[in-house]
């Protein structure tokens, strides 16, 4: 399924969109692409939203994302114009990935292979290593299936979401309770569990899960 499959019936229209984040951005390409007449209204000086750069007295600062997560989803974005992302820019990975500093003076780099990180968490515990392709591997599943049945798939109204598809796809899903619940699942070891959490700052506050999954 295509990312907006509507879109064909915008064409000729005129548009106005609002914002130029990559969101307002990336709507305007697809609106433009399907043949719709689009204005983009931006209050700012500069496009990029939260995603800019300010620059001052000869520094620049990245004033939002320093992680480029969700890879796929900017594939899939120029892939629909037929481009690359590597035509717009370099991605460099890092190594180490990140740093997480412990007040008591500990630290843990995370390294861009699973094989590395995989023996630091057994040094904290045993068994941690193959939990931690498991905790993995539950998420790539989870990913997966919100991403095909739950993000691209449009559900514009509220009683898409009763259709028993959804139930089906949820299945085995884990839709309810705290990360810290999750990763206690897989994790013994108090900064182990902290450093599988580090990701919340992306989502806010508490996710779903409760169930290991089975699928
Ligand atoms: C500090 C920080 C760190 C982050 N780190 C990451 C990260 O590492 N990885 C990651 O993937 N994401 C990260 N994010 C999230 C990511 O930056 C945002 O999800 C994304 O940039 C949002 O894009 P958007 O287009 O939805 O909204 P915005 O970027 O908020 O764009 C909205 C645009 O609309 C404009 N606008 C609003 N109202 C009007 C109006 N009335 N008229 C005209 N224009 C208007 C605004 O000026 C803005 O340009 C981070 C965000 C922040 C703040």
């Amino acid at each position: 399924m295509d990312v907006a499959p509507d879109l064909a019936s915008l064409s000729g229209r005129d548009i106005v969109v609002i914002g130029g984040g990559v969101g307002g951005l990336s709507t305007a390409c697809y609106l433009a692409d399907a043949g719709a007449d689009v204005t983009l209204l931006e209050r700012n000086e500069q496009l990029g939203g939260r995603a800019s750069v300010m620059e001052r007295d000869g520094f620049r600062f990245d004033m939002g994302p320093s992680w480029y997560l969700m890879p796929d989803v900017f594939e899939r974005f120029f892939g629909h114009f037929d481009r690359d992302a590597s035509d717009y820019y370099e991605l460099n990975r890092l190594d180490p990935h990140y740093r997480i500093q412990w007040k008591d003076g500990d630290s843990m780099d995370l390294a861009p292979d699973i094989e590395t990180n995989v023996e630091r968490f057994e040094a904290y515990e045993p068994g941690a290593g193959d939990a931690l392709r498991s905790y993995l591997d539950e998420s790539e599943y989870t990913y997966d299936v919100g991403m095909e049945h739950f993000v691209y798939e449009d559900r514009p109204r509220l009683r898409d979401y009763l259709d028993p598809d959804v139930g089906k796809q949820a299945r085995g899903l884990a839709l309810l309770g705290s990360m810290q619940d999750h990763v206690e699942e897989y994790f013994d070891h108090p900064k182990l569990q902290q450093v599988m959490q580090y990701t919340l700052v992306f989502l806010g506050g508490r996710r779903t899960t409760r169930r290991r999954c089975t699928t």
